[in-house]
């Protein structure tokens, strides 16, 4: 049987002159996600995106599975073609959905016509395919109003298409067609959940670690790049830059006042974080930070780190909750894998009484004690890449 997967696009119809754009952005990371369930051939029209196997080795179980983690898409749909002939359809829609007709108590049919010479108007398409249905599934009753089943037929182009009711999909803009950040990944909860809703907004990310071996473990390097490719399914293959932050930390603890100790990282960290963003061509950082949530994360806390870099900081959970972050966590599977009990490069040497409210000419006065600029070079001269898949 001809049997393939429909997707639907979202916002991206909206979006004028850049849709095209958008369009050729989503069909090829649609191709990436799907190539190890098989050979597709892969294509828009009409605002739909067509995942049609070359052959019988592919698997579609998993490229459906895989296509509801696509953004971009807002409804996937397993449908079957046939020729454009009335009585084709109805024979394709008794025989692809025998299953969900028996199992439903209602059902109607809906057409769509985007190939206006097809001879029936859309209604009398669907009176027509109700009727044989009907006949055909007698314990199935019509109900044009709230049925639990709608068959839907569509008139395209090249070919009849039949399908059950579509699941919805991922949500939001294909990754890359708004551009691309550095987002700063910790072990915690929020830094994946700020990672995953950055791409959702259609933003490529290239993720960036901070690593202080020996005081926090291989495991948790390894944690760092567990997450990441969880958050793949979303965001696609990745390239996690590990960055070493050992020397840095102890600079700091051995020649800085303690209570600054956290905010002097934290700006080391955006400082790193702002030159892997040229390097890469990206335009933003993204953070996990939360307001409120610890004593670096006050207004005054971040205007003080964010005052190095000239880049904006985006930072997604910014409002949320820390259990409106966790369900998100849990909803995308991130979450088990925060929660292991391997220490942050944050909570080493951390203060006693950390400043919430510090002055931006204090920090600028501790600094005098470091080699700001070499320390950040010798940082970027020995980033460890790690690219990540699936
Ligand atoms: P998370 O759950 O993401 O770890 P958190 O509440 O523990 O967040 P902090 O440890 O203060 O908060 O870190 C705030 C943000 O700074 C993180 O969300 C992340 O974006 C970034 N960050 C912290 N530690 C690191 C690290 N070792 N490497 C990269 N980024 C980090
Ligand atoms: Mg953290």
């Amino acid at each position: 049987m001809n049997d393939i997967i429909l997707l639907k696009q979202g916002e991206i119809v909206l979006k004028g002159l850049n849709r095209s754009r958008f369009e050729g952005r989503l069909v090829s990371n649609i191709k990436h996600r799907l190539e190890r369930f098989g050979k597709f051939k892969i294509y828009a029209l009409q605002s739909a995106i067509y995942v049609e196997p070359k052959d019988d080795a592919c698997d579609m179980d998993g490229a459906f599975e895989a296509c509801l983690d696509i953004f971009g898409v807002v409804s996937v749909t397993r449908a079957a073609a046939c020729e454009k002939d009335k009585d084709a359809i109805a024979a394709l829609a008794k025989t692809y959905l025998a299953d969900a007709m028996t199992q439903a108590k209602s059902f109607k049919v809906e057409s769509k016509r985007s190939d206006k010479r097809f001879p029936m108007t859309s209604i009398q398409l669907s009176q027509y395919v109700g009727g044989l249905l009907s006949e055909a599934f007698p314990d199935t009753a019509v109900d044009v109003h709230d049925p639990e089943l709608t068959v839907t037929v569509e008139i395209r182009d090249l070919a009849a298409y039949v399908h059950g009711t579509p699941v919805p999909g991922a949500g939001g803009m294909p990754v890359g067609a708004n551009g691309k950040v550095v987002s700063l990944l910790s072990g915690g909860i929020d830094s994946p959940v700020s990672t995953y809703m950055i791409a959702k907004r259609g933003v490529e990310t290239v993720p960036v670690h901070f690593f202080s071996f020996p005081y926090t473990s291989m495991q948790a390097k390894e944690k760092v790049l567990t997450l990441a490719k969880e958050l793949t399914r979303y965001c696609g293959r990745m390239d996690v830059k590990i960055v070493p932050f050992t020397h840095i930390q102890e600079e700091i603890r051995d020649k800085c006042p303690e209570d600054l100790f956290t905010l002097l990282m934290r700006r080391f960290m955006m400082r790193i974080a702002h030159r892997l963003a040229v390097q890469h061509g990206c335009k933003a950082i993204v953070t996990g930070e939360n307001l409120g949530q610890v004593a670096s994360q006050t207004m005054e806390a971040m205007a003080v780190t964010g005052a190095v870099t000239d880049l904006p900081i985006l930072r997604p959970v910014i409002g949320m909750d820390k259990e409106e972050i966790i369900t998100v966590a849990r909803k995308i599977g991130t979450f088990e894998t925060s929660i292991l009990p391997y220490e942050d490069c944050c909570t080493v040497f951390t203060p006693k009484h950390p400043r919430t409210k510090p002055r931006l000419h204090e920090l600028e006065e501790a600094e005098q004690a470091l080699d700001v600029e070499g320390l950040i070079q010798e940082a970027l001269d020995n980033v460890e890449e790690v690219r990540v898949r699936r």
